[in-house]
């Protein structure tokens, strides 16, 4: 090899080296779905939904198309439509508020704290504040587990016991993290978790599930996730979708979840040795005491004076990718800048979006490509 070229870049994620790693485990899986030809709600479907209980602690798994499929058929299932308000932070994907916005709620925007980036307690109070003054009704709350860290989920259930609403956790990011020794999957009264690719646990295309302890609720999520039915598919007692998780997926993600324990230790070894070599130079993330996290990004903030455009191009220069989530927090995005916003403005989100920069994070991460990563950053930092 050429001396002067550059090495290969270091893959932000890396979902080669799981499938590598897995091999024929996952040939052989969705062999066996080829060979029984359920492509819809086959056996790995069902066995997955058991999987994911006994893994998070939930009573019932209901399996899904999507991460919003899951958070847009707990809110249907509530009957949360106009008038009502859904309190969400507006530092996350716009997933999170457009489920809301789909049911005809109107999503009103709360900031962060500037520590963990997650739903601030005393935001969400004046979010409620600010819903009644524009005559709406606050019906629920969804707090999200931002880069894979758990929310403050005793202080947003303090509220939401004494404001009545419902607490619908987002964990799309955050699944397989733990909160005071509970798995995510167990806080709130029903989570929605994505299993998109890159997300911690992900498949092979598109999916996701909804975790909750309420036999009444899961029997509604089944009959949503197909058209509403009732005794059978022909009789729709109420509006549905087609919202069913694929068996080829359900195959895949049985698989994965086999090494999906492990791949949360890598995943938190590999944080704890960034922390240890950027500590001193940037921003490193913080994990609140009890809040544990899956890393689904490792999320960084710059000094004063050191230019997020300039610092990335370095980076790339050296063959190290950033990733920035998110450059706009949903109420400066153009399909959302109506929805009201809780008084006193979000100053954090705003602040966030424009100096966070996400670094590759994967549990594949070996040390001489995290150590090029540590340097890259550091000269940057420092240049
Ligand atoms: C990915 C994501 C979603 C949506 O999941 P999809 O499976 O892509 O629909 C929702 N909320 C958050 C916080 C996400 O990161």
């Amino acid at each position: 090899m050429n001396q002067h070229m550059p090495p290969e870049p270091v893959p932000l994620f890396d979902i080669g080296a799981q499938r590598r790693r897995l091999g024929k485990s996952i040939d052989e899986a969705l062999a066996r779905v080829l060979a029984h030809c359920q492509f819809v709600s086959g056996p790995e479907v069902t066995a997955l939904e058991k999987a994911l209980a006994e893994f998070s602690g939930a009573r019932h798994v209901v399996t899904c198309a999507s991460g919003t499929d899951a958070l847009l058929m707990v809110l249907m299932a509530e009957g949360i439509g106009r008038g009502d308000a859904v309190l969400c932070p507006s530092f996350t994907f716009c997933a999170t508020a457009e489920a809301v916005a789909l049911t005809g709620a109107t999503p009103v925007l709360v900031d962060v704290d500037e520590a963990t980036f997650n739903l601030s307690a005393a935001s969400l109070k004046a979010g409620i504040a600010t819903a009644r003054k524009h005559g709406l009704k606050p019906r629920a709350v969804i707090p999200v587990d931002l880069f894979g860290q758990c929310a403050d989920h005793d202080a947003i259930a303090a509220v939401a016991e004494a404001e009545g609403l419902f607490v619908l956790d987002d964990a799309a990011q955050g699944f397989g993290a733990s909160y005071k020794g509970r798995r995510l999957g167990t806080l709130g009264h029903a989570t929605a978790t994505s299993f998109f690719p890159t997300k911690p646990l992900g498949c092979y295309g598109d999916g996701g599930a909804i975790f909750t302890d309420d036999a009444d609720l899961a029997a509604k999520l089944r009959s949503i996730r197909v058209h509403g039915q009732g005794s059978d598919k022909y009789d729709n007692v109420r509006l549905g979708l087609t919202g069913r998780l694929d068996t080829m997926q359900a195959a895949v993600l049985l698989e994965k979840l086999k090494i999906f324990d492990d791949e949360i230790a890598e995943r938190n070894r590999i944080a704890e040795r960034y922390n240890r070599g950027l500590g001193n130079v940037v921003t490193v993330p913080h994990l609140a005491p009890g809040c544990g996290s899956v890393w689904a990004l490792y999320t960084i903030r710059l000094p004063r004076g050191v230019e997020r455009d300039a610092f990335a191009a370095a980076l790339k220069a050296k063959g190290v990718p950033t990733g920035i989530y998110y450059p706009k927090s949903i109420h400066q995005q153009t399909a959302y800048r109506d929805f009201p916003v809780a008084d006193g403005g979000l100053p954090v989100s705003e602040k966030l979006s424009s100096d966070v920069i996400s670094l590759p994070m994967h549990a594949y991460l070996d040390e001489p490509s995290q150590d090029r990563v540590i340097a890259a950053v550091r000269g940057a930092v420092s240049a």
